[in-house]
């Protein structure tokens, strides 16, 4: 069993779809450990993204992602980075495969409607960032 961890953006906070998107994952094998609804802070923002810092789009990342409130959640499966990562489709809305969370769910590369750990090791150090062990069950 993995843990891996999600963000549902804000962008897809305010369209009003947080109980579709913790639907699928439910549907798709990944147990919800752990799930809350935040607002980032700048610092937060500029931490969590630090390994994009020096990537043209990190100011305006870093804005997007303290617009509005986000959902931060431990998911828990089988391959549960790998499956993450499939559901919530290709960066670019543009590019990511139909019946995808972004496909369905985002407008463009910025406002791509979540986030998902990229790796194990990435999902211990994100999910540690956001949860006390105590909250994950
Ligand atoms: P995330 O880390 O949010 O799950 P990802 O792993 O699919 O997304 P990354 O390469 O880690 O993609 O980029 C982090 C975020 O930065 C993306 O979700 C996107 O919003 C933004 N981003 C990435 N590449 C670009 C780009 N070329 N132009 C604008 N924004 C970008
Ligand atoms: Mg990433």
């Amino acid at each position: 069993m993995e843990k891996t961890l999600s963000i549902i953006k804000p962008d897809a906070v305010k369209k009003g779809v947080i109980g579709q998107i913790l639907t699928r994952f439910e549907n798709n094998g990944l147990r919800i450990a752990a799930t809350k609804k935040i607002q980032l802070s700048q610092k937060e923002a500029e931490e969590f993204y630090a390994i994009h810092k020096e990537r043209p789009f990190f100011k305006d990342l870093v804005e997007f992602m303290v617009s509005g409130p986000v959902v931060v959640s431990v998911l828990e499966g089988e391959n549960a980075v790998l499956k993450n990562r499939e559901l919530m489709g290709a960066t670019n809305p543009k590019e990511a495969a139909p019946g995808t969370i972004r496909a369905d769910f985002a407008e463009n590369i910025d406002a791509n409607a979540v986030h998902g750990s990229d790796s194990l090791e990435n999902a211990k150090i994100e999910i540690e960032f956001f949860f006390s062990k105590t909250e994950i069950l």
